[in-house]
């Protein structure tokens, strides 16, 4: 087969690019031929072994930009650096975030404040300093990872819900204003994908509802994922790569569940 080389020459943002579905997408994007800009927290030689380990695999230019996403002035920094280093910015993925479980009434307010920030803000910053690096060049792809919690709701997740929420506004609202621009902005909608951010909820989901961690799993993660299965990176790459090629021109302003039919029902 050949190897699909679709985006060499192009250049790619992704924040919170360090782990799971991010990093994934990172190394997805780098084998398509993009030059790639990674983002997000971890330890320093984890994130130049990454770094360093997509560039020689694939033979395109990764960068890193520690950009907190709680701090808009980095955030804007971030992009602009991209821009900067790259000459052009053809792909903003939106996709570092959070989560935390609790009753609304335990509910940490640091917590609603940091969610809301890094779910829903940093994709506010991302696009208020992409979209006009994007117009400029009369081309884009802005791809924002929301969730089914962006069209569903689920206990104890006060934080989370609100903020895929948020961004299912976001995104359909920003892509209304680039349309005519060549530049399309749409949210991909994932149920449970086993990654390092859902892992973490295992254990304060069981306490949550009295249930062992098995039964976390099989009866409140996959009971309304109908397939009984994990989302795979694969399946969520494959989307990103259909709605950045040209193929992709004519969706915008969607949320695309990939969400083995949870939110069918
Ligand atoms: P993860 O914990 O593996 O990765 C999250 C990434 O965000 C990491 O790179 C982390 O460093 C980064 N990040 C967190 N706080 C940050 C900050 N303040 N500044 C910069 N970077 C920060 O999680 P994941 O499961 O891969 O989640 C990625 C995205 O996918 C999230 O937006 C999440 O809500 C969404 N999502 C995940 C699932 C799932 O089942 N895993 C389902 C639907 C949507």
């Amino acid at each position: 087969m050949t190897k699909n080389q679709s985006l060499r020459g192009r250049t790619a943002l992704i924040t919170g690019s360090t782990s799971g579905i991010g990093l994934a997408l990172a190394d997805v994007l780098a084998e398509a031929g993009a030059d790639i800009m990674l983002n997000g927290l971890g330890e320093a030689d984890a994130i130049e072994q990454s770094r360093e380990g997509i560039a020689k695999k694939h033979g395109v230019n990764v960068h890193y930009h520690n950009a907190d996403m709680t701090r808009p002035d980095e955030i804007t920094d971030l992009v602009t650096n991209a821009n900067n280093t790259f000459g052009r910015l053809d792909i903003a993925v939106c996709n570092a975030g959070i989560q935390h479980v609790s009753p609304i009434e335990n509910f940490a307010v640091s917590k609603w404040d940091d969610i809301l920030a890094i779910n829903l803000s940093s994709a506010f910053h991302i696009m208020r300093a992409a979209v006009p690096i994007m117009k400029a060049q009369g081309s884009g792809r802005i791809v924002n990872m929301a969730s089914a919690h962006a069209l569903v709701a689920s206990p104890f997740k006060a934080a989370y819900v609100a903020s895929k929420h948020g961004l299912a506004g976001l995104t359909k609202t920003v892509a209304l204003e680039v349309a005519e621009h060549g530049i399309t902005c749409n949210a991909i909608c994932p149920g449970y994908v086993r990654t390092p951010l859902v892992e973490a909820q295992i254990a304060p989901t069981a306490k949550a509802r009295g249930l062992s961690k098995e039964k976390v799993i099989s009866d409140v993660l996959l009971a309304a994922q109908p397939t009984k299965a994990f989302v795979e990176y694969s399946h969520i790459a494959g989307l990103l790569l259909y709605l950045v090629s040209d193929a992709g021109a004519s969706v915008n302003g969607a949320m695309l569940p990939i969400d083995g039919g949870w939110t069918a029902q």
